[in-house]
């Protein structure tokens, strides 16, 4: 089997001119479980994780896996028998981890607006740390920690106002953003905190953006954070973790950010001459681990030509793929058979009454109605953000693993989407 080279999808390989993704064809796939269908493959995780697993060889650190990027359970079990962490963001991811048998004492809990219920929900279930974003949160969890006769263990999510050259959306390091505290305010902070009943203060942790291609803007916020470390310690609060959060971009389209061993070489060098290089380190990568384990198979329902466009419409829509009407982000749309003939401009949209609903725009395709199509990298921050808008059920999810398909979500049929409705009595 010849891997292909295509951007995105490093898992998927060509043979007889039918698409595989590791030893599974993809088109066997959407006639057996229809379509829209998530298609992950298990050793695309496992290898995009082995790349950080190589990166910290040698070092105290542990990789907690930013599980809003795709928290199918199935995709959780993957990153919990592989040792993994993981950083939430809610109570109900939480209770995913720990259905998905994963060990909520490697857990880290992030997010500006953590409510008392779930502060407590963590507190019961033992995590290993909040990452607190704010004085007014400190003080909240201090109390709930107090009524419950503990102390929660507390890092502090620090803005070390850095560019990290993403879309604005997704950029949360600079001082507009309503993430963490800003660098000036964080030796403050971290005083307030260590007063506390109710606290134990643990680390240090800081989240710059996602998606982001360079290294430059790592090596940045990490020269920051160190300059706090040194700060708090010279006042007399120890930290014991640093945790440099998430955000390593992946490959979409011809992007080119470092791979995760690469990038930890260059901080850890930096780790190591600040003197820090044995601390205990943390990470929050979500996107890096899954982006490019996933495509979304899509049906070719209508082609429709037009003055100006011509139109691709398919049955995968915004509900289920909302990165480019959210982000103008860009994925790559392949067909799973090569046809020959012409190639014709489309813009590939969703039957959804929007106009914002649309996969791709200006592609070039040789298809036919009836056809499938692969949009690729569609393993992070696409079926986690998926709805039920148009009354669409989301669709299903298979995890391949070698030649093997599991069905690890079946499709969402109708009476699961009014599960929850009543009628006016
Ligand atoms: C979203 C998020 C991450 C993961 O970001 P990726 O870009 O998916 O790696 C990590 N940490 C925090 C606090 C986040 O909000």
């Amino acid at each position: 089997m010849t891997h292909s080279t295509l951007a995105g999808a490093p898992f998927v390989a060509t043979q007889n001119n039918a698409l595989y993704l590791e030893g599974v064809e993809l088109a066997a796939l959407a006639r057996t479980h229809g379509t829209p269908l998530f298609v992950y493959s298990k050793a695309a995780m496992l290898s995009a994780l082995a790349a950080y697993q190589r990166g910290f060889a040698g070092r105290n650190a542990r990789i907690c896996y930013a599980m809003k990027a795709n928290s199918s359970l199935a995709v959780l079990q993957v990153f919990a028998q592989a040792g993994c962490g993981f950083d939430i963001v809610s109570g109900g991811e939480l209770q995913r981890v720990i259905v998905a048998g994963g060990d909520a004492a490697k857990v880290i809990f992030s997010g500006v607006g953590k409510t008392r219920t779930e502060m407590r929900q963590a507190l019961e279930a033992g995590i290993a740390c909040f990452n607190v974003e704010s004085e007014a949160e400190l003080e909240v969890l201090s109390e709930v920690a107090q009524s419950m006769g503990q102390r929660a263990p507390v890092s502090i999510r620090v803005n070390p106002n850095v560019d990290a050259k993403t879309h604005p959306y997704i950029s949360t390091g600079l001082k507009g953003n309503k993430f963490g505290v800003a660098h000036e305010r964080a030796l403050q902070t971290y005083q307030r905190a260590a007063s506390l009943p109710g606290l134990e203060v643990r680390g240090i942790d800081c989240h710059i953006g996602s998606q982001i291609t360079e290294s430059t803007p790592y090596l940045d916020a990490m020269d920051r954070v160190l300059d706090l470390v040194q700060a708090i310690e010279a006042a007399g609060i120890e930290i014991h973790h640093i945790d440099f959060g998430g955000g390593l971009g992946i490959n979409y389209n011809g992007d080119t950010p470092p791979a995760a061993d690469a990038l930890w070489a260059q901080l850890l060098a930096k780790l190591d001459a600040r003197g820090y290089g044995q601390r205990q380190l943390m990470i929050e990568p979500g996107r890096s681990l899954v982006g490019n384990a996933g495509v979304c198979l899509t049906e070719v329902l209508y082609l429709k030509p037009g003055e100006q466009k011509n139109f691709c419409i398919v049955d995968a829509a915004m509900n289920d793929l909302p990165r480019p009407a959210m982000y103008e982000a860009f994925h790559q749309i392949v067909p799973l058979a090569q046809r020959s003939g012409e190639a014709v401009t489309y813009d590939v949209v969703g039957p959804i009454c929007e106009s914002g609903d649309w996969l791709g725009r200006d592609r070039s395709l040789i298809v036919q109605t009836g056809d499938v199509l692969a949009v690729l990298s569609t393993g992070a921050y696409c079926m986690a953000m998926a709805s039920n808008y148009n009354t669409r059920g989301r669709a299903a999810e298979i995890l391949v693993d070698g030649d093997k398909a599991h069905v690890i979500r079946r499709r969402e049929s109708f009476a699961d989407q009014i599960a929850c409705e009543a009628l006016v009595r």
